[in-house]
């Protein structure tokens, strides 16, 4: 399966073969693609869906809202996580559209953003500043 083989590692670039959620190296063996919206809540299976993790994060994920799973998470934790984000996009490495999938807090129920942004990728530094 040769394209399957692309996609992995074009997923494996795109992080620079990191994993998306902890940060961590990962080798292309070991690498998991992670559903960013999970094909039971109708993910697809488009690049744009999909996301180099390690077994760890992808494990402890699970078939979760990428949005629930990153409410578990402490403000310095999603902080690092939002700087990755970031980076890999200044560098080029990521697409504006995956970023914004990758940051859902806008989404998140019960909080209410503190200013009228847009939503999506910027506002989760905004979402998490110490009140
Ligand atoms: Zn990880």
């Amino acid at each position: 399966m040769k394209n399957e083989n692309n996609q992995r590692e074009r997923l494996w670039n795109e992080t620079s073969g990191h994993c998306a959620y902890c940060g961590h190296p990962v080798s292309l063996e070991e690498m998991e693609v992670d559903h960013i919206v999970p094909k039971s809540m109708g993910g697809s299976n488009g690049f744009n869906n999909l996301v180099c993790t390690c077994h760890h994060c992808n494990a402890e994920k699970g078939p979760d809202l990428l949005e629930e799973y990153l409410m578990d998470w402490s403000e310095k934790r999603l902080r690092r996580y939002h700087n990755r984000i970031e980076t890999w996009l200044e560098q080029g490495r990521i697409s504006l559209e995956k970023a914004d999938a990758l940051t859902p807090l806008d989404r998140m129920p019960e909080r209410d953003e503190p200013f009228p942004l847009e939503g999506g990728f910027l506002s989760v530094a905004i979402f998490f500043s110490p009140c």
